[in-house]
């Protein structure tokens, strides 16, 4: 076995480990990065980016679908098909250049990229092993980036008829019947994309409301639209295991169904690897199944810091990502603390959902006197164009001098007004500031204006 030694060991090249590799090396500080798999971690390879291809793909084949002579637009086209296994070759096509891109952008920094399971023998001691050789790497500080894996139900384990979302991003043919169990952001995404592809979609869901952490009146179209698209949406349900057809259930009634499936997607969360690399040896603190970090990403032990999934949610890769950055920065000596005022959500079902601060329960909870605005698609120039007429732009301010709390969005493309929405928050902006600036016409992003607008009293277009 050889030898190696760094000042920076950081294990995981997902969204939160190769940030901070790039900004160490960037820092001139002497860095290196392990990966078991392809570099880009879940998102890059089986998360963000896999999903948001299918789900660009099942939405262009949808709208080809559904100009079959019905259409307001007065355009037709003949019946579209379409080969799953192409779709998914130009989808693993852009992960693959993904993959090399942030090879090529470590490799720009000057880190070192090592292929291999790293296995921890102590706080600054890792084994990684590569095939048949292995080599121990010493480092001075170390960065635990391990990442997520999704959560295996004991009663439906994953093979070949119960899928995660990693196979699902994969299939090569698009099932009949799909079932999904958990209507959460994964489970919904993905469900929406194959009922637009042609399958029969059915989602099970064992709360009382799909995308329980959203107040109902956003997830209330996305609700709408997976109905018209014919998903049967099975609330307070319960998965119980498969039956000789698919997947037996008890129904929010107490009566027992079996639900017919080819495939079964199993999107009920995911649990933090912190059982991987041999962590559970350095006995660090943990909160519940995460590793517990305070706000410069370090855990309880001198010297090993933690960022991305592996310490809790929000699971979201550009969380991870601004970790790693920072925590680059805290190894090279920069005064630097968590001093985000938001991590903004977005939620790619049709229509999308986006959310930035508080909701309004959340800011109510925190007992000041709060006011909101809220100004509706339907009322829009630019959303009236796009037959993107349902959903609305709210904000959430503080009552006595308006200063922006939170902004939440529900329509088709919102993701994009993500930006505005997370640098109003940061920037401190108030209603009337927003309301004061020019947007431009005809754009989605003058719902923003006029929902603060309407917090003031004074919406121009409602
Ligand atoms: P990961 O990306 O999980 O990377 C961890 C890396 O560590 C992996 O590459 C793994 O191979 C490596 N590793 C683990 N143990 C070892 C070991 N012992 N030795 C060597 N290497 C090891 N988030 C969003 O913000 N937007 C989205 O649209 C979005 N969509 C998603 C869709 C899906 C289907 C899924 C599953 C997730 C999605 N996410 C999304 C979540 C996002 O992927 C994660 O939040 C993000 O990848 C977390 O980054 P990370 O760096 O913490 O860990
Ligand atoms: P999730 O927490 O969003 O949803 C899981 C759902 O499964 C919940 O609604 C829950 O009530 C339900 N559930 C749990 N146990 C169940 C059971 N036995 N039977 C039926 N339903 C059950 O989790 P996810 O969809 O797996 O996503 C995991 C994480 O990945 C998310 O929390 C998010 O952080 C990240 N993610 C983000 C994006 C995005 O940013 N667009 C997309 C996908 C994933």
């Amino acid at each position: 076995m050889s030898d190696m030694t760094c000042k920076l060991l950081i294990i995981g090249a997902g969204p939160g480990g190769y940030v901070c590799g790039i900004r160490a090396g960037q820092l001139g500080i002497d860095t290196i990065i392990v990966d078991e798999q392809k570099p880009g971690g879940t998102c890059l390879n089986v998360g963000c980016i896999p999903s948001k291809a299918l789900i660009h793909a099942a939405e262009e084949f949808h709208k080809l679908s559904h100009f079959n002579g019905s259409s307001p637009l007065g355009i037709t086209a003949a019946s579209p098909q379409i080969d799953l296994s192409a779709t998914v070759d130009w989808k693993n096509g852009i992960v693959t250049r993904l993959n090399a891109g942030v090879a090529g952008l470590l490799k720009k920094s000057g880190v070192r990229l090592i292929a291999g399971k790293a296995t921890f023998q102590d706080g600054k001691t890792v084994k990684v092993t590569t095939g048949d050789t292995s080599v121990q790497i010493r480092a001075e500080q170390v960065v635990i980036a391990t990442g997520s894996a999704p959560v295996e139900l004991p009663f439906l384990p994953f093979g070949d008829t119960v899928i995660s979302s990693s196979e699902a991003l994969s299939l090569r043919s698009v099932p009949e019947r799909l079932c999904v169990v958990g209507g959460g952001y994964i489970g919904l995404e993905i469900g929406t994309a194959f009922a637009k592809l042609g399958a029969k979609v059915t989602v099970v869901e064992a709360a009382e409301r799909i995308l329980p952490q959203y107040d109902s009146a956003l997830t209330r179209p996305v609700l709408k639209s997976l109905q018209a698209l014919g998903i049967e949406v099975m609330l307070s349900t319960k998965a119980k295991g498969l039956g000789d057809k698919g997947l037996k259930v008890e129904t929010a009634e107490g009566s027992e169904r079996e639900i017919a499936a080819d495939k079964v997607l199993v999107t009920v969360g995911r649990r933090p690897r912190s059982d991987s690399a041999n962590i559970a040896s350095l006995g660090l603190a943990t909160d519940g199944p995460f590793l517990r970090i305070d706000d410069r990403c370090r855990t309880s032990m001198q010297g090993v810091f933690a960022i991305g999934d592996v310490t809790g949610e929000p699971m979201l890769a550009h969380r991870a990502m601004a970790q790693g950055e920072m925590v680059a920065e805290i190894i090279a000596g920069h005064k630097r603390s968590w001093d985000k005022r938001c991590i903004p959500a977005v939620c790619f079902t049709d229509p999308e959902i986006v959310t930035c601060g508080l909701s309004p329960d959340e800011a109510k909870a925190q007992g000041g006197a709060v006011t909101t605005g809220q100004f509706p698609f339907a009322a829009n120039g630019r959303a009236m164009t796009m037959e993107a007429e349902d959903g609305f732009v709210r904000v959430v301010a503080r009552k006595e001098d308006g200063l922006i709390l939170g902004l939440q969005a529900v329509g088709r493309g919102v993701s994009e007004l993500s930006a505005a929405f997370s640098i109003a928050i940061e920037m401190g902006a108030r209603i009337d500031d927003i309301g004061a600036v020019i947007h431009a016409h005809p754009t989605q992003s003058e719902g923003l204006q006029e929902a603060c607008l309407a917090a003031l009293g004074h919406a121009l277009h409602i």
